[in-house]
């Protein structure tokens, strides 16, 4: 039944057609990606300045990128390299290198705060970093031990390091110039082994290291072989490439698959437009809230760029209403809306619309992708749901991730012993295996599909010397979908005011992570076992605002 809808023992299995990869255990993503066939040429696009590099340049670059990071660097397997940097070509060429020696990569996203960092490098322990010298000071306070190389050109880099307080050892240009010196003799990698490790905070808790094996990450781009993307696209990149969703799609399974990315190196509404028109894509990639942004500004939009080129536009990240997504269709009637659902620890498999008939039933967000299971189980009495039943999403499949690097007790509360994930997304699937995302469960809160872990926010709140308690939750947005709303209990006399908690927090976050919201309480609603009530409070803030 694995290549139909079925629903045997209440699993749902794919419709899609089944996955094909390489059973020999050893196998790196890297090569499996590099030994694909295709017919494409240009891999990457800058869209800021033009320049683009070849399928075979890019396996060039890789290959010499990886002879350097081995002999000059000394990078062996197992190592964990850190990519800091906004959208760029070098993130593919840094990433697939790094892994094709059988070594790590970790992102960090470019808007967190230097001391945000210095804990996601604490607890990874990267050997090497690869950063543009506009971020760099951002790894000065952790990276007393860390190596840098800078992504942008520059002649003098290593006078330039110090100025920026950091110790650069390279720069990526000349890596890529250089010829291969020796001949490398290649480890053998195991499918089993970490290649990957971003980070996610899970359905509860700060953010955590989520393994990617080089099996996982086969799993999910033999997804995308399994069931092809329309041939000759040229995508057009808004989402980080240091997440998930830019990095497994349109950085590794769009290598696979031979198609152009155009990268955009920040968002921006008429820049991201001036390059549908200039590069001709036939498909933009992004999150709600550009979705928004779009058809807030549909008529000076329509008006002033060519978009004929544009065909589709992938949503993903975070949830899509019905209405957001008719009211765009009505103001674009020649696009269509094609969505995606997924995690970090699912490695962006879980499901899609991948059609113009799929993409038509809005609300929904696809069929479950090649090789992935589900399963959707009540909440209160883990009874397992059939058809059109609502309950928790559990996923199982070759991507999803073992586990969380270093801990034990996450991994455990999030993967069963039989391997299902938990997702902590509320859902159901309808007769024709559709699958509905209703709710999150999780505390997880999501600004313009950014993660804010409550629990982060809660522990700087809890440093205020006039705050006893508090609880972070999502407060509902059109525009940026979630955005973060404090509870707070003072001290007794304490006269602290929303605006001074607002910049106490925001002097110690990045930017999205930011409270917008403060309501003050006598006391936090808990269950027995201490546990923050946040359904209550989500009720109460939402009541309060329709009064
Ligand atoms: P991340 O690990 O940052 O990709 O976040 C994964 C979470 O984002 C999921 O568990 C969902 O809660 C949410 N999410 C991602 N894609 C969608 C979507 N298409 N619709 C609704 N929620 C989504």
């Amino acid at each position: 039944p694995r290549n139909g809808f079925c629903i045997a023992n209440s699993t749902f299995y794919s419709k899609r057609n089944p996955l094909q990869f390489p059973a020999n255990a050893s196998l790196d993503v890297t090569t499996f990606i590099s030994s694909q066939t295709h017919r494409g040429t240009t891999a990457f696009i800058d869209a800021a300045t033009g320049h683009r590099i070849s399928f075979s340049g890019l396996w060039i670059a890789v290959d010499r990128v990886a002879d350097c990071l081995y002999h000059t660097f000394g990078i062996r397997r197992g190592d964990v390299v850190l990519i800091l940097s906004p959208n760029s070509i070098s993130i593919p060429v840094v990433s697939l290198a790094v892994m094709s020696l059988g070594a790590v990569v970790t992102t960090a996203n470019p808007l967190n705060t230097a001391g945000e960092i210095s804990r996601q490098v604490a607890d990874s322990n990267p050997k090497l970093a690869f950063t543009t010298p506009d971020l760099a000071p951002k790894l000065a306070a952790s990276s007393a031990a860390i190596s840098v190389v800078l992504t942008e050109e520059d002649d003098d880099y290593k006078r330039v390091g110090s100025a920026l307080g950091v110790r650069v050892v390279g720069n990526l240009s000349e890596m890529m110039k250089k010829e291969p010196s020796e001949r490398r003799v290649r480890d053998r990698v195991d499918q089993e082994e970490t290649a990957m490790l971003l980070y996610s905070s899970g359905t509860t808790g700060r953010s955590k290291g989520v393994i990617s094996s080089h099996g996982n990450l086969i799993a999910h781009v033999a997804r995308f072989i399994a069931e092809p993307l329309e041939p000759n696209q040229t995508f057009l990149l808004t989402v980080p490439m240091f997440h998930t969703y830019g990095l497994l799609n349109y950085v590794m399974a769009t290598a696979a698959l031979g198609s152009t990315v155009v990268i955009l190196r920040r968002y921006d509404l008429h820049e991201m437009m001036a390059a549908v028109e200039k590069f001709r894509a036939t498909s933009l990639v992004l999150v709600p809230p550009i979705l928004v942004a779009m058809i807030n500004g549909s008529d000076l939009i329509k008006a002033k760029y060519d978009l004929t080129s544009l065909k589709t536009v992938r949503s993903g990240g975070a949830p899509l209403s019905k209405e957001i997504t008719e009211n765009f269709i009505e103001r674009y009637p020649t696009v269509d809306v094609f969505q995606g659902y997924a995690l970090t620890e699912s490695n962006s498999s879980g499901a899609s619309t991948d059609s113009v008939e799929e993409s038509q039933r809005y609300g929904s967000v696809g069929l479950l992708s090649s090789g992935v299971e589900a399963r959707i189980v009540a909440q209160d009495t883990g009874r397992v749901m059939g058809v059109n039943q609502t309950g928790e999403l559990w996923l199982k499949g070759p991507a999803i991730t073992k586990g969380y690097f270093r801990n034990e007790e996450a991994t455990k509360e999030t993967i069963n012993s039989q391997g299902w994930l938990k997702t902590g997304d509320l859902c159901c699937i309808d007769d024709d295996g559709f699958l509905f995302i209703l709710d999150r469960l999780k505390e997880l809160i999501k600004y313009k599909a950014n993660q804010v872990p409550p629990a982060e926010l809660e522990a700087l709140l809890y440093t205020h010397p006039e705050i006893v308690d508090a609880a972070v939750i999502p407060y509902p947005d059109r525009e940026v979908g979630q955005f973060p709303m404090a509870y707070v209990v003072r001290k007794t006399g304490s006269f602290l005011s929303e605006k001074s908690i607002v910049e106490f927090v925001s002097k110690q976050v990045a930017p999205y992570k930011r409270i917008r919201k403060v309501a003050f309480v006598s006391s936090i609603p808990k269950n027995p076992s201490g546990k923050i009530l946040r359904k209550d409070l989500i009720k109460l803030a939402t009541s309060n605002s329709k009064l």
